[in-house]
C-alpha cells in the first residue's frame, strides 16, 4: 500500500549489513560496497548484533573516516531478525538493500538487484543458485525452501539470501523479529508487495564461522508454521480453530451417537477404546471452538491493526 505520506527517503540507497564477530570481512566489503556503489547517493548501515572479537573497533574506524557509514551497536547478541529490524528503522533511502557481512555475498550483485527492481518489484531476492556451504546445509535449505514456496504460495528458490533490494515502503510496512529474517518475503507478500527473484553468485565463507547451527531448520519450520498461521489467520483465527473444533465435535458426536444406538441394543460400551475417542473429540472440538472465538475477540479488540479490519494504516 502507498500512503503518499512521507514516503520519499532522504537518501537513493541504504545497504544494511546486519553482522555477529565478522572482523575478517568488514573493510574489504566496505571498500567493496563503496566501489560498486560509486556515483550513487548511499549510505551503508552496519548493525553490530554483539560482536566480541575486533569488529566494533574496526567499524568504528570505518565510521570515522567515511560519512556515509552508519553504525549501530548492540548491548549483547539479538539475533539477526532484531539487526535487520533496527537497519529497516534506520534507513533513510528510497531503496534498501540487505547484505551479509562475511562476503559470502556478492556486493557486484546489487547493480543487478537494482535493475530486477526498475521492472516494478516491490522486493527482489537473490537466489545462491550454487550455493558455497557444507552439504549439511545445503540440502536441509534446499526441502526448507521447497516446503516454504509450496505453503506459502510464493514461487522463490531460496527465502533465506541475505542479499535483497526493497523499495522503502516494504522495509517500513513489515514487522521481523524472532527468527523470522527467513521469511521476509512471505511477509512482504502478506502486506500485497510484489517479489522478484536474482540468480546471484555466492562464496564460501573466507573469514570466521557460521553463525547457525542446524538446530536452524528446526526453529525454522516452526518459525514456518507460525509465519503460515500469521499470514493466514491472524485475522480470522476462527476459520482454523473453528474449522477443527467442528470437525473434532461432529465427528465425536457421530461415534458416540453410535455407541448409544449399541447400549439400547444391549451391548456394553464403556469399556471400548472408541467410547473414549469419542468423548475426547467432543472435549477437543469444544475447546478449539472456544479457543478461535476467542481469538476472533483478540482479533477485534486487542490490537489497533484488527481493530479496524482488513485496512492497515499506513506507516510510511
Ligand atoms: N548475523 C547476525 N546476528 C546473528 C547471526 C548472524 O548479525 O545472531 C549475521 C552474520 O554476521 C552474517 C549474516 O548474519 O553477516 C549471516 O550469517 P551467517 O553467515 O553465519 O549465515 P550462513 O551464511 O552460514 O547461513
Ligand atoms: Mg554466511
Amino acid at each position: 500500500m502507498s500512503s503518499g505520506r512521507n514516503c520519499e527517503g532522504v537518501v537513493e540507497l541504504s545497504v544494511i549489513a546486519p553482522l555477529l564477530d565478522e572482523e575478517g570481512s568488514l573493510e574489504e566489503l566496505h571498500r567493496r560496497l563503496t566501489e560498486v556503489l560509486n556515483g550513487r547517493e548511499y549510505e551503508i548501515i552496519f548493525i553490530d548484533d554483539g560482536s566480541k572479537d575486533n569488529s566494533p573497533k574496526i567499524l568504528k574506524s570505518l565510521k570515522e573516516s567515511d560519512a556515509r557509514v552508519g553504525l549501530v551497536t548492540f548491548r549483547r547478541n539479538f539475533g539477526k531478525s532484531a539487526a535487520l529490524a533496527e537497519g529497516f528503522y534506520r534507513a533513510r533511502g528510497d531503496i534498501v538493500i540487505t547484505i551479509d557481512a562475511d562476503l559470502q555475498d556478492d556486493p557486484n550483485e546489487i547493480p543487478n538487484l537494482l535493475r530486477k527492481l526498475d521492472e516494478g518489484y516491490d522486493l527482489v531476492s537473490g537466489w545462491k543458485v550454487k550455493r558455497r556451504d557444507p552439504l549439511s546445509k545445503t540440502v536441509p535449505s534446499r526441502l526448507f525452501n521447497r516446503i516454504t514456496a509450496l505453503l506459502s504460495g510464493i514461487p522463490l528458490h531460496d527465502f533465506n539470501c541475505g542479499l535483497k533490494a526493497y523499495r522503502r515502503a516494504v522495509i517500513k510496512n513489515i514487522n521481523v523479529y524472532g527468527q523470522l529474517h527467513r521469511f521476509l518475503p512471505v511477509l512482504a507478500k502478506m502486506e500485497g508487495y510484489s517479489i522478484g527473484e536474482i540468480e546471484v553468485v555466492h562464496h564460501p565463507r573466507r573469514f570466521g564461522r557460521t553463525k547457525f547451527g542446524v538446530s536452524r531448520f528446526l526453529y525454522g519450520f516452526l518459525d514456518l508454521l507460525t509465519v503460515l498461521f500469521i499470514t493466514r489467520y491472524t485475522r480470522q483465527p476462527m476459520h482454523l480453530f473453528g474449522f477443527l473444533g467442528i470437525s473434532a465435535l461432529i465427528a465425536g458426536v457421530i461415534i458416540n451417537l453410535y455407541l448409544t444406538v449399541l447400549w439400547f441394543q444391549g451391548f456394553p460400551i464403556a469399556g471400548r477404546p472408541l467410547f473414549f475417542l469419542g468423548i475426547l473429540l467432543i472435549l477437543l472440538g469444544v475447546q478449539s471452538f472456544a479457543i478461535g472465538l476467542l481469538g476472533e475477540m483478540i482479533a477485534r479488540f486487542g490490537t489497533k491493526d484488527a481493530a479496524i479490519g482488513e485496512f492497515q494504516p499506513p506507516r510510511v
